[in-house]
């Protein structure tokens, strides 16, 4: 297939763009570079052997992303395109709306004009909202997030649903990430976040790296085996083969749309991966136990048996390999990615 990926210069787009070339796949990137490098292009031209096609603008410019529909021959979108940042969220709610529901609005009616049907969705595990029980679950029907971030991915996975209801062409996964970290196996890609980074595993590594004094650990005081936050890390590597799963399976799906966890169902706890990540970089870390942050949950990981019986998928890496690729990624660009 010829597959849009947007936010394909992104952290999980820029991994699942390899793993589609990889699978025989054509691929289109779009992406506004507002939260990514130019860099990542030649570097996936260089890891896939191929050049990939790059549209360098903003969706929510509805006369570009028709022009794109119109000139390229596209039969399938993985969206990934969108702001993450759950604090940023919190303090500038109306901007994140805005982004996060205009540009999906705008490929969706790009989309419905030049009749591409097949939708693969970046979600998130904060759809689960606080009050289901762990392992999550994708039949859980009380959708909700802590945080206006969170709340895009509910009201997009429901924007989505609508749409296929009245089409019965269209096919929508939803895949639910739980918290990717890794990197790809070369060093060459990987998380490259601006400014201070929000997730543990880049604040981790940039430790490692001594652009940071040391980590915080949000909470020592939970009701887990060791006191810290438990979550269900995945390796990017295997995120990215779950949306290659996810696109062939569409033309087979009964139902239109269909929510899928990609997680590999055990939760991890912060100092258990601190203490891995010691090992991938072989010493010890400076860290603190702080205070709880908030909004925070103890325990959080999937059930990922859906995604395995009917995409034929699952995750195969250990938290081991997502800190030995992390620190390989870190160690070889201490800086992330050189400057456009
Ligand atoms: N965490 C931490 N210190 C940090 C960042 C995160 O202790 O500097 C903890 C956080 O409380 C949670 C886990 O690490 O238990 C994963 O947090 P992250 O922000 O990476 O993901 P999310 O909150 O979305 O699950």
């Amino acid at each position: 297939m010829r597959v849009l990926v947007t936010g394909g210069a992104g952290y999980i787009g820029s991994h699942t763009v390899l793993a589609l070339v990889a699978a025989g796949h054509d691929v289109v990137v779009v992406d506004d570079f507002s939260n990514a490098k130019k860099a990542v292009v030649s570097r996936l031209e260089e890891l896939a052997g191929r050049q990939i096609p790059v549209h360098a603008f903003d969706l929510t410019d509805a006369a570009r992303t028709d022009e794109l529909f119109a000139t390229e021959q596209i039969d399938a979108v993985i969206h990934f395109a969108a702001f993450k940042a759950v604090g940023e969220s919190v303090q500038k709610p109306a901007m994140y709306y805005r982004n996060n529901l205009d540009t999906t609005l705008s490929l969706v009616e790009a989309m419905q004009r030049h009749g591409v049907t097949r939708f693969v969705f970046s979600s998130s595990a904060t759809v689960y909202g606080e009050h289901a029980p762990v392992p999550y679950q994708e039949d859980w029907d009380r959708l909700d997030s802590s945080n206006p971030y969170g709340q895009t991915k509910v009201m997009i996975e429901r924007i989505l649903t609508d749409v296929a209801a009245v089409d019965e062409a269209w096919r929508v996964a939803l895949l639910r990430y739980f918290n990717p970290v890794g990197a790809h196996p070369s060093g060459r890609i990987g998380e490259d976040p601006t400014g201070t980074p929000n997730n543990l595993m880049p604040y981790l590594s940039q430790v490692a790296v001594g652009r940071r004094e040391k980590l915080t650990i949000f909470g020592g005081d939970y009701p887990t085996a060791d006191g810290t936050g438990e979550r269900d890390y995945i390796h990017v590597e295997d995120l990215a083969t779950g949306h290659v799963a996810a696109l062939e399976h569409l033309d087979t799906m009964v139902t239109r749309t269909r929510a899928f966890n990609l997680g590999t169902g055990t939760g991890t706890s912060v100092l258990s991966l601190l203490r891995a990540f010691e090992r991938a970089v072989g010493r010890e870390l400076p860290y603190e136990i702080g205070p709880r942050r908030p909004g925070d949950l103890a325990v959080t990981y999937a059930d990922p048996a859906r995604a395995h019986a009917e995409l034929g998928w699952r995750a195969t890496r250990t938290i081991d390999d997502m800190c030995a690729d992390t620190w390989r990624w870190q160690s070889q660009n201490p800086q992330g990615y050189p400057e456009d």
